[in-house]
């Protein structure tokens, strides 16, 4: 079902390029995100012409349902809660509560460096003002996206937070009642029902409904992703993401059926989903290829599993060792890796690109997904050799705040004119002399 490149013996070195291995060999979906930007480019003027209107009409194209507002009604949210299963609530506020244990420490203080007698700069943390957190609702629900776009921004400080997730016919036009009941469980009471290019859209220019919003954030698929693209300068985004990804580092010691239940955990996501297991052991591979078959045709979603393990997108590579293990990996850059191998923790501290890492036999992606209080909303598509997962950060703005006096300015503003000269700006320099009647100090 899921296919193979072989790395072994002279293949490494024909793979390899100056910086490592060359990406381009390995497998990843293919997300032709530029061709959505020409479908959602009419979507988002639409929105910002007609505002709910066009919301309402997309709704019904889009979604299948006719609505009559974007915003959800406060009792909506109360009755979600009301009729949450006690055993979700809890699982939810296990999971709300891990996360703030880990974002918490996250947030950041004001720091101040003293440059010079007199001349300090002050870098301090200030939060966006308002966000706007998307929660896909399409093939799936995702309630625990809730957790792992809010907590971060709460923990950050922001005030002004508002949800939106795509309507459901099944719910007379209303956002997942989980998705409702997780905002309410968060204090969220802003929540809109809307969902892909157009929800974007809404935030970017604002409606009747909802005020335009500084930062959009949270995962979704390709139409969410090019209308983020489309939109960003108007607004921040976090990133664009991709389909999930899943890459296992995995030796001889793995317990192959554990490694193929968490290639299908991610498979499950999305018919482009990735899975890629990267082993220096043939039997596992071997071993792994049967749990696979087995364990695929016993899981519910068998179809969407099956179609996402055998696109060219999940593949297992074979190396010969760990090291060979680590380069490959590095220039895979997952979403999501685990490290299945003797030592785990030894080699997984020397792994530099990966969204988040998951160390041993007992970390599986799945933890991460909903209650390790780590983030589950990570950089895809080879986007972790530059970026990261959501955090507190992505919520604040670092300013520099320069205060220097007359006597440390004096100090420096020779060197200051001269630079200002050399980059054929006197202006800039010509600042400078005013303030010392055109005698700058030192020249
Ligand atoms: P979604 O909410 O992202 O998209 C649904 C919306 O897409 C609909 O409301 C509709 O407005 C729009 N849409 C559907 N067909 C369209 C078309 N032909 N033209 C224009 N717009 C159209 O939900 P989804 O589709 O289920 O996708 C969710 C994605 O998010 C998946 O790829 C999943 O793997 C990913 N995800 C990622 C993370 C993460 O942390 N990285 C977490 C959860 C989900």
């Amino acid at each position: 079902m899921i296919s193979r490149i072989d790395l072994r013996g002279a293949a490494f070195a024909e793979a390899s390029l100056d910086g490592g291995i060359d990406r381009d060999l390995l497998p990843r979906a293919e997300l032709d995100v530029e061709a959505a930007l020409e479908k959602v480019r009419p979507i988002c003027d639409d929105v910002k012409h007609r505002g709910t209107a066009a919301l309402i009409d997309y709704a019904e194209r889009f979604d299948g349902v006719k609505i009559d507002r974007t915003r959800v009604p406060a009792e909506a949210l109360k009755r979600a809660l009301r009729e949450l299963d006690p055993a979700v609530r809890a699982a939810l506020e296990e999971s709300i509560r891990r996360a703030r244990l880990v974002h918490g420490e996250q947030r950041r203080t004001d720091h101040t460096t003293q440059v010079v007698a007199g001349g300090t700069v002050t870098e301090r943390w200030v939060p966006v003002e308002r966000v706007g957190l998307y929660v896909p609702g399409g093939r799936a629900v995702y309630p625990s996206s809730v957790v792992m776009n809010v907590v971060p921004a709460q923990e950050a400080g922001v005030t002004s937070l508002a949800v939106a997730s795509p309507p459901q016919a099944d719910f007379d036009g209303l956002p997942h009642p989980t998705i409702l009941a997780a905002c309410a469980l968060l204090g969220v009471d802003e929540v809109y029902a809307a969902g892909g290019a157009q929800a974007i859209a809404m935030f970017a220019y604002g409606t009747e409904e909802c005020r335009p919003v500084n930062l959009v954030t949270g995962p979704g698929n390709i139409w969410v992703a090019a209308a983020k693209r489309l939109l960003k300068g108007r607004i921040g985004i976090d990133a664009e993401a991709g389909p999930t990804e899943i890459a296992v580092l995995a030796d001889h010691t793995a317990d192959p059926a554990n490694v193929a239940a968490d290639l299908i955990s991610q498979a499950e996501h999305d018919t482009l989903a990735a899975a890629v297991l990267v082993t220096t052991s043939a039997d596992l591979a071997d071993a792994v290829d049967k749990e696979l078959d087995r364990q695929v045709e016993a899981t519910k979603h068998t179809e969407r599993i099956t179609e996402a393990l055998s696109g060219k997108q999940s593949a297992t590579v074979l190396v010969d060792t760990i090291e060979q293990g680590l380069a490959v990996v590095d220039a895979y850059a997952a979403e999501h890796l685990e490290i299945q191998t003797e030592n785990a923790a030894d080699v997984a501290a020397r792994v530099r690109n990966a969204g988040a890492i998951f160390v041993g036999a007992y970390a599986p992606v799945s933890l991460g997904d909903y209650c390790a209080g780590s983030n589950h909303v990570l950089p895809t598509g080879g986007c972790a050799c530059h970026s990261s997962g959501l955090s507190v950060q992505s919520f604040l703005r670092g300013i520099h705040v320069v205060d220097y006096t007359r006597d440390a300015l004096a100090e420096v503003a020779h060197h200051v004119v001269t630079l200002a000269e050399a980059e054929d700006l006197p202006a800039h320099g010509a600042a400078l002399k005013a303030r010392f009647d055109w005698q700058v100090p030192g020249q």
